[in-house]
């Protein structure tokens, strides 16, 4: 039995470049073995940790096709045996990364990932205790068949509503829809919680680089000539509240339809967009008469992680309307 880690960067792995180089600022450069050589009492995991440094980068830098990349040799690991999965990267892009990587994942095996708000270099990182957090997940029969999830602060989020809701604090990773479906105390696994299990998105990394998605949050009295989807084959408009949008942007909304699926989320980051209560030009429910897509639950950069797989998967309007009435 064993786990198998991958590495991506991100402030868990940053080390300073050295004395009198920018201030004291770090880089991401610390290589798995490290990570692992910084983490008291990981051999009470009582497997091993089976490593692969893939690359040492800020998350901003990660791309689907990484993501990508990183599924399959997690599946090339599960297949040569291991019994999970844990992953180490920046948090600024886990939320998405971790839902893109839930849409994907075809396994039982837990697929785990986490980070670091506090760097190395600093008092009290966190990087050590959610890296072993995370091992004792990936590890644990009762994280099974629960697919993709993030492991922060002693809590365990399901990918499917994990938010990054603050920029610094330690116990930035919050599920605003749902709370943390588990935790890890003195090592100890406990889930309470999980999402259903949808069949896995099929796609293939070509496909997926030919997918363009725009994006669109509204704000207080907006341009519609500031929303451009030149170029787009799926548009996220991320809305006031339930999921409403100024009365200029609803004739656009609507035409843009015509061309691509056009899905309405809500710039909120808790709640659903509603279906039938507004009835002004611009609400949800003349914005869905209109042909937009609800989104549901899903917040607008889950939402466009969705659009854009299912694109690639091959999906017509109708097909992304399925999965976000299935996943929304
Ligand atoms: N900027 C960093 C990154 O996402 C932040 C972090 O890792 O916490 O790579």
């Amino acid at each position: 039995m064993s786990v198998a880690l991958f590495t991506l960067g991100g402030t868990i792995a940053m080390a300073g470049h050295g004395p009198g180089r920018d201030g004291g600022t770090v880089v991401a450069r610390l290589s798995g073995a490290d990570l692992t050589a910084a983490v008291p009492r990981l051999a009470d995991v009582g497997v091993p940790l089976e490593v692969q440094d893939i690359e040492a980068v800020p998350s901003a830098r990660l791309t689907f096709a990484r993501i990508l990349d990183l599924v399959r040799r997690a599946s090339d690991a599960v297949r040569d045996g291991a019994h999970g999965i844990v992953v180490t990267q920046g948090t600024d892009t886990l939320e998405e990364t971790a839902f893109l990587a839930d849409l994907l994942w075809p396994h039982d095996e837990p697929f785990v990932m986490t980070g670091a708000m506090r760097n190395p270099t600093l008092a009290g990182p966190d990087g050590p205790a959610n890296l072993l957090a995370a091992a004792h997940v990936a590890a644990a029969p009762q994280a099974r068949g629960l697919g993709a999830l993030v492991v922060m602060n002693d809590e365990i989020h399901a990918a499917r509503w994990v938010r990054k809701a603050h920029s610094a604090s330690t116990g930035a990773f919050v599920s605003p829809n749902a709370g943390p479906i588990g935790s890890v105390y003195e090592g100890r696994v406990g889930v309470h919680g999980g999402v259903p299990r949808r069949a896995p998105v099929e796609v293939d990394a070509a496909a997926l680089a030919g997918v363009r998605v725009g994006f669109h949050t509204v704000v207080l009295d907006d341009d519609p000539s500031m929303m451009n989807a030149e170029g787009c084959d799926g548009f996220v408009v991320a809305g006031f509240g339930v999921g409403h949008v100024p009365p200029a942007f609803a004739p656009i909304l609507g035409d843009l339809t015509q061309r691509m699926p056009v899905v309405l989320a809500s710039r909120t980051g808790a709640g659903p967009v509603l279906r039938g209560t507004y009835g002004a030009v611009g609400s949800e429910t003349d914005l869905q008469r209109r042909g937009l897509i609800n989104a549901g639950m899903l917040d607008p950069y889950k939402a466009r992680v969705l659009l854009r797989v299912m694109l690639a998967a091959g999906a017509g309007r109708d097909g992304v309307a399925a999965a976000f009435a299935e996943r929304g």
